[in-house]
């Protein structure tokens, strides 16, 4: 009876006040393994497989940038901007955050797999340029199509071949460097190019101020985008052979259009 009792709870829509939730909210489902939900407590909330609640915004951030903000709203708080190739001016990058750097892992761990052992039992092949890959099933088919774009724009220009082969690898069980976070390519959602043609901060001289290189073209970038990868070569802290599966960061639906925040996304669109 409690069950049925939490289940009549749990279907109740959400309170008619919170008016619907945001955006960047609703659209997740699509893509991560949970639901929109509304608590008289929490707010604006995902609830992953398993139960545990994600709040959008976590209480008292205010959707500022806090240390180690866990809120869902994090994840947008620094635009995403595909298209053109920006050059990065890293002088002051203590104060400049990376696009795609904050990552909820929960929602990684509820969808892609919570161990090294369940994400490989969830890998797919993928051909890329003459060998096959272990990628995410969720995110195979995408990787597939930004192959038959990357096909497509070799046809127009060969030059781009040498970055397409020989490439780094797509998925291995590893934290990020120097952190205790798990990489994206521990849940095979993350590709790395041929790393003879990359440049990545950490390879700098220790000590030197940064410096955003890259040698990767346009038209690589672009196919990538275009199936929702992110790109290591849009962070000041650059990791231009990386390519992330980050839908939610490239989503039209994904984005404010009204509220506090459309001022600014305005402005982004405007740009793209
Ligand atoms: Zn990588």
């Amino acid at each position: 009876m409690w069950l049925a009792l939490l289940a009549t709870l749990t279907a109740l829509p959400p309170a008619r006040d919170a008016g619907p939730p945001p955006r960047g909210l609703a659209c997740l489902p699509t893509w991560y393994a949970g639901e929109v939900t509304h608590r008289p407590d929490g707010g604006w909330g995902f609830v992953v497989d398993g139960g545990a609640f994600v709040p959008w915004r976590a209480a008292g951030t205010d959707g500022a940038a806090g240390e180690e903000a866990v809120d869902l709203e994090s994840i947008y708080r620094v635009p995403y901007v595909p298209g053109p190739i920006v050059t990065l001016d890293a002088s002051d990058a203590g104060d400049i955050e990376d696009p795609g750097r904050v990552r909820i892992e929960q929602l990684f761990l509820t969808t892609y797999g919570q161990s090294r052992d369940e994400v490989f039992d969830h890998l797919a092949k993928v051909r890329f340029f003459g060998l096959r890959y272990p990628f995410h099933e969720l995110a195979a088919e995408p990787l597939r199509r930004v192959v038959t774009r990357l096909e497509a724009a070799l046809e127009e220009d060969p030059k781009l071949r040498p970055f397409l082969t020989n490439i780094g690898g797509t998925f291995i069980w590893r934290k990020i460097a120097r952190s205790k976070n798990l990489s994206t390519h521990a849940f095979g959602i993350a590709i790395d190019l041929n790393v003879e043609r990359a440049h990545y901060w950490r390879w700098q001289r220790r000590g030197e101020p940064l410096k955003w290189q890259n040698r990767v073209p346009q038209a690589i970038v672009d196919a990538f985008e275009a199936e929702g990868f992110i790109w290591g070569g849009r962070w000041v802290h650059y990791d231009t052979m990386h390519f992330e599966y980050r839908p939610e960061l490239l989503s039209e639906a994904c984005r404010e259009t009204t509220g506090p925040r459309g001022g600014r996304d305005a402005g982004v669109n405007q740009a793209r």
